[in-house]
Protein backbone atom coordinates (compact mmCIF):
# COMPACT_ATOMS: atom_id res chain seq x y z
CA UNK A 1 0.00 0.00 0.00
CA UNK A 2 1.19 3.66 -0.80
CA UNK A 3 1.15 5.93 1.95
CA UNK A 4 0.05 9.11 0.85
CA UNK A 5 3.01 11.83 0.97
CA UNK A 6 3.84 15.46 0.85
CA UNK A 7 7.27 16.52 0.09
CA UNK A 8 9.13 19.32 1.90
CA UNK A 9 11.41 21.01 -0.10
CA UNK A 10 14.17 22.33 1.48
CA UNK A 11 16.06 25.49 0.37
CA UNK A 12 18.47 25.88 3.33
CA UNK A 13 15.45 27.05 6.12
CA UNK A 14 15.82 27.00 9.62
CA UNK A 15 12.42 25.27 10.36
CA UNK A 16 12.27 22.76 7.40
CA UNK A 17 11.88 19.61 10.45
CA UNK A 18 9.02 22.17 11.73
CA UNK A 19 7.24 22.09 8.59
CA UNK A 20 7.72 18.11 8.25
CA UNK A 21 6.24 17.81 11.72
CA UNK A 22 3.30 20.11 11.50
CA UNK A 23 2.24 18.08 8.17
CA UNK A 24 2.61 14.82 10.59
CA UNK A 25 0.71 16.42 13.53
CA UNK A 26 -2.04 16.63 10.79
CA UNK A 27 -1.66 12.86 10.10
CA UNK A 28 0.06 13.22 6.46
CA UNK A 29 3.35 11.73 5.83
CA UNK A 30 5.73 13.91 5.46
CA UNK A 31 9.56 14.06 4.08
CA UNK A 32 12.12 16.52 3.48
CA UNK A 33 14.16 16.67 0.01
CA UNK A 34 16.95 19.05 -0.58
CA UNK A 35 16.13 21.63 -3.66
CA UNK A 36 19.14 19.55 -5.75
CA UNK A 37 16.10 16.81 -5.98
CA UNK A 38 16.00 15.97 -9.20
CA UNK A 39 12.26 16.73 -10.80
CA UNK A 40 12.42 13.14 -12.21
CA UNK A 41 12.51 12.06 -8.83
CA UNK A 42 10.16 14.07 -7.21
CA UNK A 43 7.85 12.87 -9.69
CA UNK A 44 7.80 9.39 -9.12
CA UNK A 45 7.39 9.69 -5.55
CA UNK A 46 3.54 10.83 -6.74
CA UNK A 47 3.42 13.41 -3.56
CA UNK A 48 -0.18 14.63 -2.99
CA UNK A 49 1.57 18.25 -2.02
CA UNK A 50 4.75 19.94 -2.21
CA UNK A 51 5.91 22.65 0.23
CA UNK A 52 9.03 25.22 -0.35
CA UNK A 53 10.66 25.97 2.66
CA UNK A 54 12.16 29.88 3.91
CA UNK A 55 16.05 30.30 3.29
CA UNK A 56 18.76 33.04 4.13
CA UNK A 57 19.37 33.85 0.24
CA UNK A 58 17.46 36.27 -1.86
CA UNK A 59 15.94 34.77 -4.83
CA UNK A 60 17.02 37.68 -7.52
CA UNK A 61 20.66 36.83 -6.86
CA UNK A 62 22.81 34.54 -9.49
CA UNK A 63 23.66 31.74 -7.02
CA UNK A 64 20.80 31.38 -5.22
CA UNK A 65 18.88 27.97 -4.35
CA UNK A 66 16.29 27.43 -7.39
CA UNK A 67 14.04 24.72 -9.12
CA UNK A 68 13.14 23.84 -12.81
CA UNK A 69 9.66 25.77 -12.94
CA UNK A 70 8.45 22.55 -13.86
CA UNK A 71 7.83 21.39 -10.55
CA UNK A 72 4.42 24.22 -11.48
CA UNK A 73 3.47 21.68 -14.00
CA UNK A 74 2.93 18.20 -11.86
CA UNK A 75 -0.06 19.07 -11.28
CA UNK A 76 1.02 18.52 -7.54
CA UNK A 77 -0.33 21.61 -5.37
CA UNK A 78 2.57 23.58 -3.98
CA UNK A 79 3.03 26.03 -0.97
CA UNK A 80 5.40 28.34 -0.62
CA UNK A 81 6.71 29.55 2.66
CA UNK A 82 8.63 32.74 2.71
CA UNK A 83 11.83 32.43 0.33
CA UNK A 84 9.65 29.45 -1.13
CA UNK A 85 6.68 31.76 -1.90
CA UNK A 86 9.59 34.56 -3.26
CA UNK A 87 10.83 31.93 -5.62
CA UNK A 88 7.58 30.82 -6.50
CA UNK A 89 6.49 34.22 -7.47
CA UNK A 90 10.26 34.93 -9.23
CA UNK A 91 10.21 31.48 -11.62
CA UNK A 92 6.85 32.16 -12.54
CA UNK A 93 7.21 36.26 -13.76
CA UNK A 94 6.64 37.95 -10.34
CA UNK A 95 9.01 40.62 -9.18
CA UNK A 96 10.72 39.96 -5.50
CA UNK A 97 13.20 42.62 -4.15
CA UNK A 98 14.43 44.01 -1.34
CA UNK A 99 11.43 45.13 0.77
CA UNK A 100 11.09 49.21 1.90
CA UNK A 101 10.89 48.04 5.67
CA UNK A 102 12.35 44.60 6.35
CA UNK A 103 9.32 42.47 9.14
CA UNK A 104 10.56 40.61 11.74
CA UNK A 105 8.59 38.56 14.70
CA UNK A 106 4.68 38.49 15.57
CA UNK A 107 3.09 40.98 13.01
CA UNK A 108 -0.53 41.19 12.35
CA UNK A 109 -1.87 39.93 9.00
CA UNK A 110 -5.36 40.58 7.27
CA UNK A 111 -7.15 38.33 4.72
CA UNK A 112 -8.62 39.42 2.21
CA UNK A 113 -10.38 37.23 0.49
CA UNK A 114 -11.74 33.48 1.13
CA UNK A 115 -9.15 31.41 0.35
CA UNK A 116 -9.00 27.51 0.80
CA UNK A 117 -5.94 28.36 2.91
CA UNK A 118 -7.77 29.98 5.17
CA UNK A 119 -11.10 28.22 5.84
CA UNK A 120 -11.71 29.16 9.07
CA UNK A 121 -9.07 31.42 10.30
CA UNK A 122 -9.44 34.74 11.25
CA UNK A 123 -9.31 38.00 8.86
CA UNK A 124 -7.01 39.66 11.18
CA UNK A 125 -4.44 36.98 12.20
CA UNK A 126 -1.04 37.19 14.15
CA UNK A 127 1.76 35.25 11.61
CA UNK A 128 5.40 35.13 12.34
CA UNK A 129 7.50 37.36 9.90
CA UNK A 130 11.29 36.81 8.91
CA UNK A 131 12.19 38.90 5.78
CA UNK A 132 14.51 40.91 4.14
CA UNK A 133 13.02 40.71 0.45
CA UNK A 134 9.56 41.10 -0.31
CA UNK A 135 7.36 40.35 -3.41
CA UNK A 136 6.60 43.66 -5.05
CA UNK A 137 4.97 42.57 -8.35
CA UNK A 138 2.66 39.15 -8.59
CA UNK A 139 3.16 36.49 -11.39
CA UNK A 140 0.88 36.38 -13.54
CA UNK A 141 -2.56 34.34 -12.56
CA UNK A 142 -2.17 35.18 -8.81
CA UNK A 143 -4.00 37.17 -6.46
CA UNK A 144 -3.19 38.46 -3.04
CA UNK A 145 -4.93 36.72 -0.31
CA UNK A 146 -3.71 38.31 2.77
CA UNK A 147 -1.41 41.27 3.51
CA UNK A 148 0.60 43.68 6.62
CA UNK A 149 0.91 47.04 6.73
CA UNK A 150 5.01 46.78 5.20
CA UNK A 151 3.99 43.77 3.00
CA UNK A 152 1.16 44.05 0.39
CA UNK A 153 1.45 39.87 -0.84
CA UNK A 154 1.47 38.21 2.68
CA UNK A 155 0.02 35.38 0.94
CA UNK A 156 -1.07 34.94 -2.90
CA UNK A 157 -2.65 31.93 -4.80
CA UNK A 158 -3.16 30.71 -8.20
CA UNK A 159 -6.51 28.99 -7.61
CA UNK A 160 -6.45 26.88 -10.51
CA UNK A 161 -3.17 25.69 -10.88
CA UNK A 162 -3.11 25.29 -7.02
CA UNK A 163 -0.77 27.26 -5.55
CA UNK A 164 -0.12 28.95 -2.55
CA UNK A 165 2.51 30.97 -1.25
CA UNK A 166 2.99 33.17 1.81
CA UNK A 167 5.12 35.70 2.67
CA UNK A 168 5.29 34.21 6.63
CA UNK A 169 5.85 31.08 8.23
CA UNK A 170 2.55 28.82 8.76
CA UNK A 171 4.65 26.48 10.51
CA UNK A 172 6.14 28.23 13.57
CA UNK A 173 3.67 28.46 16.87
CA UNK A 174 4.29 32.47 17.34
CA UNK A 175 1.89 32.05 13.99
CA UNK A 176 -1.75 31.42 15.93
CA UNK A 177 -3.60 29.95 13.25
CA UNK A 178 -0.56 28.25 11.20
CA UNK A 179 -1.32 24.94 11.76
CA UNK A 180 -5.13 25.30 10.46
CA UNK A 181 -3.49 27.08 7.31
CA UNK A 182 -1.13 23.76 7.07
CA UNK A 183 -4.48 21.69 7.78
CA UNK A 184 -6.04 23.36 5.00
CA UNK A 185 -3.47 22.66 2.56
CA UNK A 186 -2.77 19.07 3.11
CA UNK A 187 -6.51 18.74 3.01
CA UNK A 188 -8.36 21.17 1.46
CA UNK A 189 -5.97 21.52 -0.97
CA UNK A 190 -3.89 18.36 -1.89
CA UNK A 191 -6.74 16.34 -0.67
CA UNK A 192 -5.26 14.58 1.78
CA UNK A 193 -7.07 11.96 3.62
CA UNK A 194 -4.64 11.43 6.86
CA UNK A 195 -3.97 7.76 6.38
CA UNK A 196 -0.54 8.12 8.66
CA UNK A 197 -1.56 6.86 12.26
CA UNK A 198 1.10 5.44 14.59
CA UNK A 199 -0.94 1.69 15.12
CA UNK A 200 -0.55 1.37 11.02
CA UNK A 201 2.74 2.42 11.61
CA UNK A 202 3.60 -0.18 14.00
CA UNK A 203 1.53 -2.99 12.59
CA UNK A 204 3.36 -2.25 9.45
CA UNK A 205 6.89 -1.97 10.64
CA UNK A 206 6.63 -5.27 12.26
CA UNK A 207 5.43 -6.57 9.25
CA UNK A 208 8.09 -5.48 7.24
CA UNK A 209 10.70 -6.20 9.95
CA UNK A 210 9.43 -9.69 9.80
CA UNK A 211 9.77 -10.14 5.94
CA UNK A 212 13.09 -9.01 5.86
CA UNK A 213 14.58 -10.48 9.15
CA UNK A 214 13.13 -14.02 8.02
CA UNK A 215 15.04 -16.64 10.39
CA UNK A 216 18.08 -13.92 10.80
CA UNK A 217 20.28 -12.82 14.06
CA UNK A 218 19.60 -9.50 15.24
CA UNK A 219 21.56 -7.64 17.57
CA UNK A 220 20.68 -4.38 19.44
CA UNK A 221 22.72 -2.05 21.77
CA UNK A 222 20.08 -0.77 24.50
CA UNK A 223 20.86 2.50 26.55
CA UNK A 224 17.51 2.97 28.36
CA UNK A 225 16.61 5.80 26.31
CA UNK A 226 13.67 6.35 24.66
CA UNK A 227 15.02 5.86 20.95
CA UNK A 228 16.67 2.86 21.85
CA UNK A 229 14.05 1.22 23.94
CA UNK A 230 11.08 1.58 21.56
CA UNK A 231 13.67 0.43 18.93
CA UNK A 232 14.19 -2.92 20.55
CA UNK A 233 10.68 -3.33 21.83
CA UNK A 234 9.48 -3.43 17.72
CA UNK A 235 11.89 -6.08 16.82
CA UNK A 236 11.35 -8.10 19.61
CA UNK A 237 7.52 -7.74 18.88
CA UNK A 238 8.87 -8.72 15.26
CA UNK A 239 11.18 -11.42 15.73
CA UNK A 240 10.83 -12.61 19.39
CA UNK A 241 13.88 -14.76 20.62
CA UNK A 242 16.09 -14.07 17.69
CA UNK A 243 16.72 -10.39 18.97
CA UNK A 244 19.72 -10.00 21.44
CA UNK A 245 19.96 -7.21 23.51
CA UNK A 246 23.02 -5.90 24.96
CA UNK A 247 22.69 -3.58 27.75
CA UNK A 248 26.07 -1.86 28.87
CA UNK A 249 25.97 -1.11 32.08
CA UNK A 250 28.70 2.25 32.13
CA UNK A 251 28.40 3.42 35.51
CA UNK A 252 27.63 6.75 34.49
CA UNK A 253 23.44 6.24 34.90
CA UNK A 254 20.96 7.55 36.83
CA UNK A 255 20.33 5.63 40.32
CA UNK A 256 18.93 2.44 40.17
CA UNK A 257 18.90 3.10 36.34
CA UNK A 258 20.33 -0.07 35.46
CA UNK A 259 17.83 -2.08 37.02
CA UNK A 260 14.83 -0.61 36.02
CA UNK A 261 16.02 -1.07 32.29
CA UNK A 262 16.95 -4.56 33.71
CA UNK A 263 13.38 -5.19 35.15
CA UNK A 264 11.40 -4.20 31.78
CA UNK A 265 13.96 -5.94 29.23
CA UNK A 266 15.30 -8.50 31.27
CA UNK A 267 13.95 -12.16 31.81
CA UNK A 268 11.26 -11.13 34.44
CA UNK A 269 9.80 -8.42 32.08
CA UNK A 270 6.93 -8.38 29.36
CA UNK A 271 8.92 -9.17 26.43
CA UNK A 272 10.41 -12.55 24.73
CA UNK A 273 13.78 -11.79 23.76
CA UNK A 274 17.66 -12.22 25.03
CA UNK A 275 19.14 -9.51 27.36
CA UNK A 276 22.41 -9.49 28.38
CA UNK A 277 23.75 -7.14 31.12
CA UNK A 278 27.37 -6.19 30.64
CA UNK A 279 27.88 -4.63 34.33
CA UNK A 280 31.14 -2.57 33.25
CA UNK A 281 31.68 0.42 35.41
CA UNK A 282 34.78 -0.51 37.21
CA UNK A 283 35.97 -1.06 33.53
CA UNK A 284 35.09 2.77 32.65
CA UNK A 285 35.57 4.51 36.04
CA UNK A 286 39.33 3.11 35.36
CA UNK A 287 39.76 4.41 31.70
CA UNK A 288 38.36 7.50 33.15
CA UNK A 289 40.87 8.32 36.00
CA UNK A 290 42.41 11.50 35.81
CA UNK A 291 40.72 12.39 33.14
CA UNK A 292 39.22 15.81 33.18
CA UNK A 293 38.90 17.53 29.51
CA UNK A 294 35.23 17.12 28.96
CA UNK A 295 35.50 15.81 25.40
CA UNK A 296 38.36 13.47 25.92
CA UNK A 297 35.96 12.03 29.01
CA UNK A 298 33.33 12.01 26.25
CA UNK A 299 35.34 10.13 23.62
CA UNK A 300 36.76 7.72 25.90
CA UNK A 301 33.41 6.83 27.44
CA UNK A 302 31.99 6.52 23.67
CA UNK A 303 35.26 3.92 22.85
CA UNK A 304 34.80 2.03 25.71
CA UNK A 305 31.21 1.51 25.12
CA UNK A 306 32.13 0.10 21.22
CA UNK A 307 34.73 -1.76 22.80
CA UNK A 308 32.49 -3.74 25.76
CA UNK A 309 29.56 -4.23 22.86
CA UNK A 310 32.21 -5.87 20.59
CA UNK A 311 33.66 -8.16 23.32
CA UNK A 312 29.97 -8.97 23.85
CA UNK A 313 28.92 -9.34 20.62
CA UNK A 314 31.77 -11.65 19.57
CA UNK A 315 30.62 -14.28 22.23
CA UNK A 316 27.50 -13.98 19.99
CA UNK A 317 29.05 -14.78 16.48
CA UNK A 318 27.67 -13.51 13.68
CA UNK A 319 24.62 -12.05 13.33
CA UNK A 320 22.85 -10.57 10.56
CA UNK A 321 21.13 -7.23 11.14
CA UNK A 322 22.50 -4.50 13.76
CA UNK A 323 19.62 -2.06 15.09
CA UNK A 324 20.50 1.64 15.31
CA UNK A 325 18.02 3.83 16.90
CA UNK A 326 18.69 6.28 14.64
CA UNK A 327 15.65 8.99 14.38
CA UNK A 328 14.21 11.44 11.41
CA UNK A 329 16.24 14.59 12.74
CA UNK A 330 19.12 12.49 12.53
CA UNK A 331 18.90 11.35 9.13
CA UNK A 332 18.11 15.12 8.13
CA UNK A 333 20.97 16.57 10.15
CA UNK A 334 23.25 14.23 8.67
CA UNK A 335 22.79 15.82 5.50
CA UNK A 336 20.87 12.70 3.49
CA UNK A 337 17.50 14.37 3.77
CA UNK A 338 17.35 18.41 3.89
CA UNK A 339 19.77 21.03 2.80
CA UNK A 340 21.13 21.34 6.26
CA UNK A 341 24.86 21.96 6.76
CA UNK A 342 24.98 20.57 10.33
CA UNK A 343 26.67 17.37 10.13
CA UNK A 344 26.88 14.98 13.16
CA UNK A 345 27.56 11.45 14.35
CA UNK A 346 24.32 10.38 14.85
CA UNK A 347 24.50 7.55 16.96
CA UNK A 348 23.58 6.96 20.76
CA UNK A 349 27.19 6.11 21.27
CA UNK A 350 29.35 7.66 19.40
CA UNK A 351 30.22 5.34 16.26
CA UNK A 352 29.72 1.74 14.83
CA UNK A 353 31.36 -0.98 16.22
CA UNK A 354 34.22 -2.26 13.72
CA UNK A 355 34.72 -5.40 14.77
CA UNK A 356 31.12 -6.99 15.02
CA UNK A 357 30.14 -9.43 12.17
CA UNK A 358 26.93 -8.52 10.36
CA UNK A 359 25.07 -8.32 7.14
CA UNK A 360 22.79 -5.14 7.33
CA UNK A 361 21.91 -2.36 9.48
CA UNK A 362 18.13 -2.16 10.36
CA UNK A 363 16.88 1.48 11.65
CA UNK A 364 13.46 0.88 12.09
CA UNK A 365 12.70 4.76 13.62
CA UNK A 366 14.64 6.24 10.99
CA UNK A 367 11.19 8.32 9.59
CA UNK A 368 10.11 8.93 12.75
CA UNK A 369 10.22 12.37 14.76
CA UNK A 370 10.82 12.33 18.39
CA UNK A 371 6.92 12.48 19.74
CA UNK A 372 6.38 9.92 16.86
CA UNK A 373 8.64 7.76 18.35
CA UNK A 374 7.24 8.19 22.37
CA UNK A 375 3.48 7.99 20.54
CA UNK A 376 4.95 4.72 19.11
CA UNK A 377 6.16 3.41 22.31
CA UNK A 378 3.03 3.87 23.75
CA UNK A 379 1.18 2.11 21.21
CA UNK A 380 3.65 -0.67 21.73
CA UNK A 381 2.82 -0.64 25.29
CA UNK A 382 6.21 0.32 26.84
CA UNK A 383 5.53 1.89 30.56
CA UNK A 384 5.16 5.79 30.55
CA UNK A 385 8.25 6.41 32.65
CA UNK A 386 10.52 4.68 29.68
CA UNK A 387 8.45 6.62 27.02
CA UNK A 388 8.88 10.29 28.58
CA UNK A 389 12.38 9.87 30.22
CA UNK A 390 14.09 13.03 29.42
CA UNK A 391 17.03 13.51 27.19
CA UNK A 392 20.05 12.01 29.00
CA UNK A 393 23.51 12.32 27.20
CA UNK A 394 25.19 9.68 25.91
CA UNK A 395 28.20 9.71 28.03
CA UNK A 396 25.71 10.30 30.55
CA UNK A 397 26.74 11.44 34.10
CA UNK A 398 30.21 11.47 32.70
CA UNK A 399 29.43 14.77 31.60
CA UNK A 400 27.34 16.22 34.53
CA UNK A 401 30.55 15.27 36.91
CA UNK A 402 32.95 18.61 36.08
CA UNK A 403 36.49 17.47 36.03
CA UNK A 404 37.81 14.22 37.01
CA UNK A 405 35.62 11.10 37.45
CA UNK A 406 35.51 8.59 40.46
CA UNK A 407 33.28 6.54 41.79
CA UNK A 408 32.33 8.38 44.81
CA UNK A 409 31.62 11.37 42.89
CA UNK A 410 29.07 9.32 40.68
CA UNK A 411 27.61 8.71 43.97
CA UNK A 412 27.03 11.98 45.27
CA UNK A 413 25.52 13.17 41.72
CA UNK A 414 23.42 10.07 41.48
CA UNK A 415 22.07 10.46 45.13
CA UNK A 416 21.57 14.41 44.59
CA UNK A 417 19.76 13.89 41.04
CA UNK A 418 17.71 11.18 42.54
CA UNK A 419 16.41 13.80 45.35
CA UNK A 420 15.87 16.51 42.75
CA UNK A 421 14.06 15.17 40.95
CA UNK A 422 11.88 13.22 43.34
CA UNK A 423 11.29 17.00 44.87
CA UNK A 424 10.01 18.31 41.21
CA UNK A 425 7.96 15.38 41.05
CA UNK A 426 5.99 15.93 44.60
CA UNK A 427 5.63 19.19 44.01
CA UNK A 428 3.93 18.10 40.22
CA UNK A 429 7.02 20.40 38.72
CA UNK A 430 8.01 17.45 36.08
CA UNK A 431 5.72 17.98 34.02
CA UNK A 432 6.10 21.90 33.64
CA UNK A 433 9.97 21.49 32.84
CA UNK A 434 11.91 19.80 29.99
CA UNK A 435 14.91 18.57 31.42
CA UNK A 436 15.81 18.78 35.46
CA UNK A 437 18.96 17.27 36.50
CA UNK A 438 21.88 17.70 39.41
CA UNK A 439 25.36 18.36 38.64
CA UNK A 440 28.31 18.27 40.77
CA UNK A 441 30.52 21.20 40.21
CA UNK A 442 34.48 20.46 40.62
CA UNK A 443 34.53 22.83 43.92
CA UNK A 444 34.61 22.42 47.32
CA UNK A 445 33.72 25.04 49.83
CA UNK A 446 33.92 25.48 53.71
CA UNK A 447 30.73 24.83 55.53
CA UNK A 448 29.39 24.22 58.90
CA UNK A 449 28.13 21.01 60.50
CA UNK A 450 26.93 19.75 63.65
CA UNK A 451 29.62 22.62 64.61
CA UNK A 452 32.15 20.97 62.71
CA UNK A 453 34.18 22.61 59.89
CA UNK A 454 33.42 20.85 56.47
CA UNK A 455 35.41 21.39 53.35
CA UNK A 456 33.38 19.67 51.03
CA UNK A 457 31.46 19.81 47.49
CA UNK A 458 28.94 22.03 45.74
CA UNK A 459 26.35 20.74 43.98
CA UNK A 460 24.34 22.31 41.00
CA UNK A 461 20.56 21.91 40.41
CA UNK A 462 18.93 22.87 36.71
CA UNK A 463 16.01 22.79 35.82
CA UNK A 464 15.02 24.40 32.17
CA UNK A 465 11.87 24.73 29.85
CA UNK A 466 12.27 24.62 26.43
CA UNK A 467 9.97 23.41 23.26
CA UNK A 468 13.14 22.30 20.85
CA UNK A 469 16.26 22.02 22.92
CA UNK A 470 17.64 24.12 20.75
CA UNK A 471 16.82 27.25 23.42
CA UNK A 472 16.44 27.07 26.64
CA UNK A 473 14.86 29.00 29.94
CA UNK A 474 16.23 28.73 33.58
CA UNK A 475 12.68 27.48 35.17
CA UNK A 476 11.32 29.45 37.82
CA UNK A 477 10.95 27.01 40.24
CA UNK A 478 9.33 27.85 43.61
CA UNK A 479 12.13 28.77 46.12
CA UNK A 480 10.09 25.99 48.59
CA UNK A 481 11.00 23.03 46.88
CA UNK A 482 14.52 24.13 45.90
CA UNK A 483 14.74 25.01 49.72
CA UNK A 484 13.77 21.15 50.41
CA UNK A 485 15.87 19.84 47.90
CA UNK A 486 18.59 21.62 48.85
CA UNK A 487 17.67 20.85 52.55
CA UNK A 488 17.73 16.87 51.82
CA UNK A 489 20.67 17.19 49.61
CA UNK A 490 22.89 18.53 52.24
CA UNK A 491 21.74 16.18 54.34
CA UNK A 492 21.25 13.17 53.18
CA UNK A 493 24.30 13.17 50.53
CA UNK A 494 27.65 12.64 52.21
CA UNK A 495 30.34 14.83 50.95
CA UNK A 496 28.01 17.56 49.86
CA UNK A 497 27.88 20.94 51.57
CA UNK A 498 26.27 23.54 49.44
CA UNK A 499 23.76 23.51 46.63
CA UNK A 500 23.44 25.87 43.56
CA UNK A 501 20.70 26.39 41.41
CA UNK A 502 21.41 27.25 37.75
CA UNK A 503 19.66 30.33 36.38
CA UNK A 504 21.32 30.55 32.83
CA UNK A 505 19.59 30.21 30.18
CA UNK A 506 20.38 28.49 26.66
CA UNK A 507 22.44 30.96 24.84
CA UNK A 508 24.36 31.55 26.60
CA UNK A 509 24.65 28.46 28.37
CA UNK A 510 24.13 24.77 27.34
CA UNK A 511 21.91 22.50 29.02
CA UNK A 512 24.50 19.98 30.35
CA UNK A 513 27.21 21.35 32.12
CA UNK A 514 30.14 19.82 29.87
N1 LIG B 1 16.01 35.51 2.45
C1 LIG B 1 14.66 35.87 2.16
C2 LIG B 1 14.32 37.24 2.72
O1 LIG B 1 15.07 37.81 3.45
C3 LIG B 1 13.71 34.82 2.72
C4 LIG B 1 13.75 34.75 4.20
C5 LIG B 1 13.07 33.52 4.74
O2 LIG B 1 12.79 32.59 4.02
N2 LIG B 1 12.85 33.52 6.06
O3 LIG B 1 13.26 37.78 2.44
Amino acid sequence: MKRETVIVLDFGGQYNQLIARRVRECNVYCEIYSYRTPLEQIRAMQPKGIIFTGGPNSCYLPDAPTYSKEIFELGVPVLGICYGSQLMMHLLGGTVEKAPVREYGKIEVTVDCSSKLFTDVSEKTICWMSHNDYIAKLAPGFAASAHTDNCPYAAMENVEKNLYATQFHPEVLHTKEGQKMLSNFVFRICGCSGDWKMDSFVEQSIRSIREKVGKGKVLCALSGGVDSSVAAVLMAKAVGEQLTCVFVDHGLLRKNEGDEVEAVFGPDGPYNLHFIRVNAQQRFYDKLAGVSEPEHKRKIIGEEFIRVFEEEAKKIGTVDFLVQGTIYPDVVESGVGGESTVIKSHHNVGGLPDHVDFKEIIEPLRDLFKDEVRRAGLELGIPDYLVFRQPFPGPGLGIRIIGEITAEKVRMVQDADAIWREEIARAGWDKKVNQYFAALTNMRSVGVMGDERTYDYVIALRAVTTTDFMTAESAEIPWEVIGRATSRIVNEVRHVNRVLYDCTGKPPGTIEWE
